[in-house]
């Protein structure tokens, strides 16, 4: 027994299912997930002792890397002087102020704990300053584990929302409506359907968490544009995309003007930070200004802001995005171009300093939404992958559905190391 197999043993004992977010359990590849003992920039290490290059980074947050020194310092003088304070500081203003120079829609922030968090204050605000109950989301979107969040479209019941989860209210579920992404028509039809009472849409600009799918041209200046014209707020998740599909985000990159923008993940720089950010005049019937409630006790923790800060003022330095950006193009066309030598048909993409790829079961491009990702991708394929990569010391995500990261520290000859690994083991991958 290795070491990662005793120690998920005995979680299993305490944690449900040894883990404290489901997707760490590697159900979708199979076998133990690795137990970490520490990271270094591009590096993960397990407590067996192997030393894997980390394309997961938390999740999206460690675009610097593992333990980045400016962060590690700046962290260890910050807990000197006290963990939290439960009372301003000023630290909180200077991380507002780096988002509002850096998204260009947001005026004003208001921090949190998670992304979960973020979103599920973000659609209370839109609620409380429409005056409306219904949202609209787009299946396989996900924006954290808020009840009215956990829903999508099941086959066949396109327009009704259904939970995902066993305890979320039906009641609750039915606020919320459910397109198709990509599907500009569809979210044209919920309007027709319901005038009057949508508060806002909710999007990924990009659908990272069905693996990586780009948003159709047109289909999210469209979303705003509808938005606009039945009065509803125009929600843009970019608790992944920010600082990472361009360092404004992904609205900066396409100019895109949403009214509440969600972030989280890089904001943080690997602690827990969120936030929901956006134009003045709906930021300010946020309590104690207005009328929405929303609160927390740790909310602008001073390690987290400073973390947050340091890891922001280290990517706007100049060369340092698009030294990120550069490594993950070049890694995608790597790993398109060994596949496309080998016969095995896969559908990559990337943005800034996020990618993904699809193993498919037949060639093309052909999946632009979450239905498509089910029907054409071939997750066996990639969880064979996935562990004879893991074997060779590179740790992607372990489920085909899932994007991928890569940080500041992942230099050339990481990616070469990368790309050689894929080289070995794309050959195995026939059925
Ligand atoms: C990760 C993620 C969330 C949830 O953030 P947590 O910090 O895990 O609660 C929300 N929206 C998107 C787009 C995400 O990728």
């Amino acid at each position: 027994m290795t070491k990662s197999e005793q120690l998920f043993a005995a979680a299993q004992q305490v944690i449900p299912g040894g883990v404290n977010s489901p997707v760490r359990a590697f159900r979708s590849v199979g076998g133990t997930p690795r137990f970490i003992e520490r990271g270094k920039g591009p590096y993960v290490w397990d407590v067996d002792g192997n030393r894997y290059i980390d394309y997961v980074l938390s999740w999206g947050p460690l675009t610097l890397g593992h333990a980045h020194p400016a962060v590690v310092a700046a962290l260890q003088e910050a807990a000197a002087r006290g963990t939290s304070y439960g009372a301003p500081t000023a630290l909180e203003t200077d991380l507002a102020q780096l988002v509002i120079d850096l998204v260009p829609s947001v005026e004003m922030v208001r921090f949190v704990n998670s992304g979960t968090e973020a979103t599920m204050s973000a659609l209370r605000l839109a609620r409380a300053y429409t005056g409306r109950a219904k949202i609209v989301k787009f299946s396989g979107c996900y924006h954290g584990h808020a009840d009215m969040l956990l829903v999508q479209a099941g086959s066949g019941v396109a327009t009704l929302g259904l939970p995902d989860s066993p305890g979320v209210p039906a009641a609750t579920a039915a606020d919320t409506l459910i397109a198709p992404f990509n599907d500009l028509a569809a979210v044209e039809r919920l309007f027709d359907a319901n005038p009057g009472q949508i508060a806002g849409v909710i999007v990924e600009p990009i659908a990272a968490n069905i693996g990586f799918v780009l948003p159709a041209d047109g289909f999210l200046h469209g979303l705003q544009s509808l938005c606009c014209d039945n009065g509803a707020l125009f929600i843009l998740d970019e608790v992944m995309t920010g600082f990472r599909a361009n360092l404004g985000g992904a609205q900066a990159l396409w100019g895109l003007d949403p009214d509440l923008t969600c972030l989280g993940k890089v904001i943080g720089g690997g602690l827990p930070v969120g936030a929901y950010a956006g134009k003045r005049a709906i930021m300010q019937m946020v309590a104690p200004v207005g009328p929405m409630y929303q609160a927390g006790t740790l909310s602008g923790n001073p390690l987290a802001m400073t973390a947050g800060i340091v890891t922001l003022r280290e990517l706007v330095k100049p060369g340092v995005f698009d030294g990120i950006a550069a490594a993950t193009a070049k890694l995608v066309a790597g790993i398109e171009e060994i596949a496309a030598n080998h016969a095995i048909p896969v559908q990559a993409g990337h943005a800034g300093s996020m990618f993904g790829f699809y193993f498919l079961k037949s060639p093309g491009r052909l999946i632009t939404d979450y239905a498509g990702a089910k029907e054409h991708a071939a997750p066996a394929r990639y969880g064979r992958f996935f562990h004879a990569m893991l074997e060779r010391g590179v740790y992607f995500a372990p489920s085909q559905f899932e994007a991928g990261f890569v940080s500041s520290a992942h230099g050339e000859e990481v990616i070469e190391m990368t790309l050689k690994a894929v080289e070995e083991v794309i050959g195995r991958l026939r059925d």
